[in-house]
C-alpha cells in the first residue's frame, strides 16, 4: 500500500511551470489557502448563490470555467442576481491529482482503434477550451514564454497482427467522414519479403487528429484564466481553498446553493460518498526520458512513406504509449501496480526525480517501488515498440491514481449526474481525462443552471438512473 498524505509529494515535471504559476499568482484576485469559516452567506440568504466544487483537477476547473462562462455571457447565473461565490476545494491545490501527471495524449480513439462515444465532438470541446485560454495567455500573459500547452503530433496505432489492419482498415471506411484515417499496410504484410522489416510492426493506422498536452501547463493557465474571468465580473468571487473536505456535511453547513464533486479517485475520502461509486482505483505509473528517439522508427523504413512528409514525431499507441515532447523528451505510459488502492492514497500525484538529484524527494515517494515500475513499463515498451528505446535516460518516475467506470456498452464512459437537490458529480474520467473534461463540464454546469438532469447525455447518468451507486466495481 502506498504511503499516504504524508508521502504524496506534488510536482511539476515542468521546472518552468512552477516558475511561471508563481508569477501568475500575482495578479490573481482571491486565493484563500484555509478553508472557509465563515458561515456568511447561509441558507437564508437569496442574495448570494453559491457554489462549492471539490477537486482542482481537469474536471474540478473545467466546471469552474464554465460557471464562469456563463456568468461573462450573461446568461444562466446572471438571471438569478446578486452576488454569485464560487469556492473550489482541493487538499493540495490545483493539479495535485491525477491530472497533474497526465501523459498528456489527447485524442478520439480507444483501445482496439475506433472512435470513442462522442469521441470527435469531445476532443474539439477540449481544443476549444485550450484555444481560449492561448488566446487569454497571449492578452494578458505576453511575457509568459513559449511552453505550448497543446503540440499537434497525430497518433500512431501500431497494429499486431493482419487481424488488426483488417479492423483498422473496417474503422477508417465506417468513419469517412468523420475523422482522417490511414491505414499503412506494412511492406512484409503487403508482400511477405522485407528483411529490414524484422521486429517492426505490420503496418499501422495513423491520424492527425491528435495532440500532446503539456498538463502541469494547461492547469496552471486554466487556473488562471478562471481567476481573470471571476476578477472581471463585479458580484462574482472565486476562492480556491487548499482544505481537504472530509465531509459533504462540511459543506452543507456552510451553506451552499450548489455543491459539485469532481473529485477523482479521491471521491471515497469524503465520509458520506466512500463506496457509492463503482470506481475502480489504478495506481499508474508513467516515466520521463531524456532521449533522442524518433517515434518514426517504429514503422520499417519502406513503410515511412505517410510519415516522412509529417514535421513532428507522432504519439504511439498500443499496449503502452509514447509521447515525444520538445528538447529531447519523451513521455512513456503506463504500467499498474496490483497493490489494494485506498481513496486517500490518491489524494496527491508522485514524483521520483532521477536526473535532478533530489535524493530526500525521492526517498518521501518510495524510490525502490518507483523504480521497480520504471524498469516494468520500459521492459514492456521495449517488446511493444522494439529497438525504439535506445540511449535514453531516465529523468523522473511518476505516479497517479485513475478512478476507472465501470465499463457500458460505449466503453469505460465518465459518470455524471446528481446526488440529490443541490449535489452534483462528475467523476470516473479514467484515462481519458483530457478528452471528456471540457465536454462534460460544460453539459454538467448547463444542467446544473436548469436543475435538470435529463440535460445530460443518459450514457453518463447511468449511474443514477441504474441506482448503481453502490460500491466498487
Ligand atoms: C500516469 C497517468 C497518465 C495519464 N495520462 C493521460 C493522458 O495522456 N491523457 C488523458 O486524457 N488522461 C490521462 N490520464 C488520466 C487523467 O489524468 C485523468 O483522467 C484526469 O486527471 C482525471 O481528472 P479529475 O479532475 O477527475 O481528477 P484529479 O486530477 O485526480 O483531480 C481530483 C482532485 O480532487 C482533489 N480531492 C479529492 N478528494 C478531495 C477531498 N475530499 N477534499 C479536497 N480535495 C479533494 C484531489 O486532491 C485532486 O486534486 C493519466 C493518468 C495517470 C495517472
Amino acid at each position: 500500500m502506498l504511503s499516504r498524505l504524508e508521502g504524496a509529494r506534488v510536482g511539476s515535471r515542468y521546472g518552468a511551470s512552477l516558475k511561471s504559476r508563481s508569477q501568475l499568482r500575482g495578479f490573481l484576485p482571491v486565493v484563500c489557502l484555509a478553508g472557509r469559516q465563515s458561515s456568511e452567506g447561509g441558507l437564508g440568504e437569496t442574495s448570494k448563490t453559491r457554489f462549492a466544487i471539490v477537486g482542482a483537477g481537469f474536471a474540478g476547473l473545467g466546471v469552474c470555467w464554465n460557471l464562469l462562462r456563463q456568468l461573462k455571457e450573461e446568461q444562466g447565473l446572471r438571471h438569478r442576481g446578486g452576488k454569485i461565490e464560487i469556492d473550489v476545494y482541493d487538499a493540495h491545490g490545483v493539479g495535485s491529482g491525477a491530472s497533474a501527471v497526465a501523459a498528456g495524449i489527447l485524442h478520439p480513439l480507444n483501445t482496439r482503434g475506433n472512435v470513442t462515444w462522442r469521441g470527435v465532438e469531445a476532443m474539439n470541446e477540449t481544443l476549444a477550451l485550450m484555444k481560449q485560454i492561448d488566446r487569454w495567455r497571449q492578452e494578458k500573459l505576453p511575457n509568459d514564454g513559449n511552453e505550448a500547452i497543446l503540440r499537434q503530433t497525430g497518433v500512431l496505432k501500431v497494429a499486431k497482427s493482419e487481424k488488426d489492419l483488417e479492423r483498422f482498415e473496417r474503422i477508417k471506411a465506417e468513419r469517412r467522414g468523420e475523422i482522417e484515417l490511414h491505414v499503412v499496410r506494412g511492406a512484409e504484410a503487403a508482400t511477405g519479403r522485407g528483411d529490414d522489416c524484422r521486429g517492426k510492426a505490420p503496418g499501422y493506422m495513423y491520424t492527425p487528429h491528435a495532440y500532446a498536452v503539456n498538463s502541469p501547463k494547461y492547469l496552471e493557465l486554466l487556473e488562471g484564466v478562471c481567476h481573470s474571468m471571476a476578477g472581471e465580473g463585479r458580484d462574482v468571487s472565486l476562492r480556491l481553498c487548499k482544505t481537504l473536505v472530509p465531509s459533504l456535511e462540511m459543506l452543507e453547513g456552510q451553506g451552499y446553493t450548489t455543491i459539485i464533486i469532481c473529485a477523482g479517485a479521491a471521491v471515497g475520502t469524503i465520509k458520506e460518498l466512500r463506496g457509492k461509486f463503482p470506481l475502480r482505483l489504478s495506481e499508474t505509473f508513467g516515466v520521463e526520458l531524456e532521449t533522442a528517439l524518433s517515434t518514426k522508427a517504429v514503422a520499417s523504413p519502406e513503410d515511412r512513406g505517410l510519415l516522412a512528409s509529417i514535421d513532428c514525431d507522432p504519439s504511439l499507441l498500443g499496449q503502452t504509449y509514447v509521447v515525444k515532447q520538445p528538447e529531447d523528451k519523451a513521455v512513456l505510459g503506463a504500467v499498474h501496480s496490483e497493490e489494494q488502492v485506498d481513496p486517500e492514497d490518491a489524494l496527491g500525484s508522485r514524483y521520483c526525480h532521477i536526473a535532478d538529484g533530489l535524493d530526500d524527494r525521492a526517498q518521501v515517494v518510495n524510490r525502490e517501488k518507483m523504480m521497480a515500475m520504471a524498469s516494468r513499463l520500459l521492459e514492456k515498451s521495449d517488446t511493444i515498440f522494439p529497438g525504439l528505446l535506445q540511449g535514453y535516460e531516465l529523468s523522473s518516475v511518476h505516479c497517479g491514481v485513475r478512478a476507472l467506470p465501470p465499463k457500458s456498452e460505449e466503453g469505460r464512459l465518465p459518470v455524471c449526474g446528481k446526488i440529490n437537490d443541490k449535489t452534483w458529480y462528475l467523476l470516473g474520467l479514467g484515462a481519458r481525462g483530457l478528452l471528456y473534461h471540457a465536454y462534460l463540464s460544460k453539459r454538467l454546469v448547463d444542467a446544473i443552471l436548469v436543475e435538470d438532469e435529463s440535460k445530460l447525455p443518459q450514457e453518463v447518468t447511468r449511474l443514477t438512473r441504474e441506482g448503481e451507486t453502490g460500491g466498487r466495481e
